[in-house]
């Protein structure tokens, strides 16, 4: 989300000083540990609207920053196993198809001539889109950076921010474990770690960290087309151009934590979910299995803008597991308003003040 901001700051608002600032290695963080999963099914208009330009943005990555994405659009094929869920993907899929998107709402028997391999019995409702897609995730950040780089930002890693500086109800810089660098303004972007420096200045962010893990198998012959996801369990999976099958499960009993530990209950859910919604991969292989960490907002919408408490001080937080496919329009978007001033939609929505103002985006389609 840094670098996507920092980079649209420097093409689109240029003559700036730019500086990211990150704690680990470019990649290190969740924007590199991903699954790649870019869809424009939603359940709000607001998030089909902003992630039908981010997938455009996606599909043009390539293009504007000569680096292969690995780009793949096989599809999202979104699964729900009982009435209520059903009839949430009815209404999305209703309101997608207003948007502009060519989703369509099937049931099991065409889920399964979608994805043959699929065992349809207990699916109510799926919904498809073919336009979704799934890429491979480092080039992105690679092709940010770089990108950013060329337009003159400067970008250190292995660079901790230890505190954010104010003076007289506004940010002047921050403190970093190698000095300080003065700022007029400091968007945190820090991920799962954002609330803790937001405490740095006194603020208040309610997101958590919270660990995902996910993995790849051995590389089978390509057969699986879409990126297939569970509403409800979570499971998600798709197979990669090397032909792994890339794919994680949402578990609600992992403890909150920054721990990135990868653990043999997260296999045995997987597996049992994965068999029973594709019978045929039972015999499957795991090869790697990794973690990231999720910054789980309290309302599952971002938290992104101004801190009313303090002039200069910017939040990029609270992505959840969607802050990759969105970070292209939302970097664009949060750019313009460092910027302009102005706010762009859905920026209001989301904006920090909402926990006081007791208001909550409505988002239906979250999974992981
Ligand atoms: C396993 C997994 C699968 C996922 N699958 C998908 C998917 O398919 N599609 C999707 O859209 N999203 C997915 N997500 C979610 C997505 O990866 C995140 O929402 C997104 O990458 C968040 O981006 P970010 O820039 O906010 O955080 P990060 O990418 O974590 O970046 C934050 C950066 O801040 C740095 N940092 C932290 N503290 C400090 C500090 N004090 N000073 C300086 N730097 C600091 C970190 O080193 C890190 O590099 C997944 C996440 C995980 C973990």
């Amino acid at each position: 989300m840094g670098l996507a901001t920092a980079y649209h700051l420097a093409k689109d608002h240029p003559k700036r000083r730019i500086l990211v600032l990150d704690a680990g290695y470019l990649c290190g963080g969740a924007s590199g540990r991903n699954g790649g999963g870019v869809r424009a099914q939603w359940s709000s208009e607001a998030n089909v609207r902003l992630m039908q330009e981010s997938l455009a943005m996606c599909k043009d990555f390539a293009h504007e920053h000569r680096i292969n994405t690995w780009f793949r659009q096989g599809g999202y094929l979104f699964l729900a196993r009982d009435e209520a869920r059903a009839s949430e993907l009815e209404k999305s899929v209703s309101l997608q198809r207003r948007l502009g998107l060519g989703t369509e709402l099937i049931d099991g028997a065409q889920a399964k001539r979608i994805v043959p391999q699929l065992e349809p019995h207990g699916v109510l409702a799926a919904s498809f889109n073919r336009e979704d897609a799934v890429v491979f995730p480092w080039p992105f950040v690679w092709g940010y950076a770089e990108g950013a780089r060329a337009l003159g930002v400067d970008i250190h890693t292995f660079c901790r921010v230890r505190a954010v500086e104010t003076s007289g109800g506004a940010v002047s810089g921050v403190v970093t474990d190698r000095g300080t660098v003065r700022a007029p303004i400091v968007v945190n972007a820090c991920g799962a770690y954002s609330p803790e420096l937001a405490r740095s200045v006194g603020v208040d962010l309610p997101t958590k960290p919270h660990r995902h893990e996910i993995c790849a198998s051995e590389p089978l012959k390509p057969f699986l087309g879409p990126l297939v996801a569970e509403l409800g369990s979570g499971l998600y999976f798709s197979q990669s151009t090397r032909g792994e099958i890339v794919g994680g499960i949402g578990n609600p009993k992992t403890p909150e934590g920054t721990s990135q530990a990868s653990s043999v209950r997260f296999l045995a859910l997987y597996a049992r979910a994965l068999m029973t919604a594709c019978p045929p991969l039972s015999s499957l292989k795991i090869q790697r299995q990794w973690a990231g960490l999720y910054d789980l907002s309290p309302d599952h919408a971002p938290i992104v803008g101004p801190v009313d408490e303090l002039r200069g001080f910017f939040l990029a937080s609270g992505f959840m597991g969607h802050g990759f496919m969105m970070a292209p329009a939302v970097g664009k978007r949060l750019a313009s308003l460092l910027a302009t001033g102005e706010t762009p939609e859905p920026f209001g929505a989301w904006a920090h003040r909402r926990f006081k103002l007791g208001t909550t985006p409505s988002e239906a389609m979250i999974i992981g």
